[in-house]
């Protein structure tokens, strides 16, 4: 989810390709898992019926069902912003409240996922699963059993930190650099989520406080929705080599988000100036507030923003590239998916624009060569696999 929401219009033009028949015979047939979806988010700011088609969501039954997705990471986001105003844990709680009411309304269509172990129980007659992955450690604010509180909510992942420093650890977005590692309460939040069988999340955070983390960690950390550094030089939003070998060492995987802010050179440039202006912005209208004077409009900020960026074209290869560097890096025992829909403004590359079009991924790792079983992997065993690890290693 980015820090702002721009309000840019879908693009639903058709795929630059369709999937064939092997495709989705194999999407329908994998456990697809997506490990970011900010659905969410959307519900809270346009509300709609996910169970139906939802024109402006890039996730919803219909749609799921089609792409043959079967695990969705459902993203409970919150901002530096909201964590500052105090309002985390609220937000945090209305966003599960609506994931549940999703559920509740719809039981033949969804249900909460708690545990892998219950994935084939529960996706049988086509059911989409929502798992739960908090992204920003914000909401327990400094209080330990939070992560229980959470935990018991459905929460089986967390990003540490989002585009600013917290309690917990810093972000690769942040000027300011609090920690340089993780906080001292943060090195307690790793070891109770570990204790909880709560999955680490390293996106996001810092190369100091990712580093920190994959070596403390006792079991094998995620990185939720992070592309590869190696396409975007100096873009600490994605994660280096190095700390992608860590995360494979220890187990782990690298999902690989569709984004073009993320897997395109010139979105990641893009994505890195909107943060320094919005600093900028954020620190203008803390001096007009200071100086008792007229704020500047958000809206209009974020309007001229997009006019002035218009997001690349991006074509489905940028995302088969990044799937390429990183098995060829760490293993196709540490590569999946956590696309960011609903979360990227509608900037996705051509074939990758809903959950519909995960056939055109399996079709576009067909082309280059990958055995099914690998694609399997890709797809969601991988996940899967470490989600079983952390859940066994849980002393709770
Ligand atoms: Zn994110």
């Amino acid at each position: 989810m980015r820090p702002t929401v721009l309000a840019a219009a879908l693009l639903l033009a058709a795929p630059a390709f369709a999937a064939d028949d092997a495709a989705n015979k194999l999407a329908q047939d994998a456990i697809i898992v997506d490990t970011h979806i900010d659905a969410p988010g959307g519900l809270m700011s346009h509300w709609a019926e996910l169970g139906k088609d939802a024109a402006k969501f890039e996730f919803d039954y219909p749609k799921a069902r089609k792409g043959g997705l079967d695990v969705a990471f459902m993203s409970i986001y919150t901002s530096a912003k909201q964590d500052g105003e105090g309002t985390a844990w609220q937000t945090a709680n209305e966003m599960i409240d609506a994931v549940e009411a999703l559920a509740a309304r719809n039981p033949d269509k969804f249900a909460l996922l708690r545990s892998p172990q219950d994935v084939d129980k529960l996706r049988q007659g086509g059911r989409v699963l929502l798992p739960l992955g908090m992204e920003n450690g914000a909401p327990i604010g400094d209080d330990l059993s939070q992560l229980k509180f959470f935990f018991d909510r459905g929460v089986r992942y967390i990003t540490l930190a989002h585009s600013a420093a917290n309690r917990i650890a810093d972000s690769s977005y942040g000027i300011e650099r609090k920690w340089h590692g993780l906080s001292p309460f943060g090195k307690r939040v790793v070891a109770e989520m570990n204790r909880l069988g709560i999955m680490v999340d390293v996106s996001h955070i810092s190369d100091e406080s990712a580093k920190e983390t994959i070596a403390l960690s006792k079991t094998p950390v995620i990185a939720s929705h992070s592309a590869f550094r190696h396409f975007t030089p100096d873009f600490e939003r994605n994660i280096s080599d190095e700390l992608a070998k860590a995360v494979a060492a220890k187990g782990g995987v690298v999902q690989i988000p569709f984004g073009t802010a993320f897997v395109d050179p010139k979105g990641a440039a893009n994505t890195q100036a909107h943060f320094r202006a919005i600093n900028e912005f954020n620190k203008r209208n803390a001096e007009l507030k200071a100086a008792g004077k007229p704020l500047e409009s958000e809206d209009e900020f974020d309007k001229a923003w997009a006019e002035a960026h218009p997001p690349p074209q991006t074509k489905i290869d940028a995302v088969l590239d990044q799937i390429d560097y990183a098995v060829k890096l760490i293993g196709v025992d540490h590569v999946g998916v956590g696309s960011d829909f609903d979360g990227v403004d509608g900037e996705l590359p051509d074939g990758l624009r809903t959950v519909a079009d995960y056939p055109n991924f399996v079709a576009g790792l067909q082309a280059r060569g990958y055995k099914d079983a690998d694609i399997r992997k890709i797809l969601g065993g991988n996940l899967l696999r470490v989600w079983t690890a952390v859940e066994a290693a849980a002393t709770r």
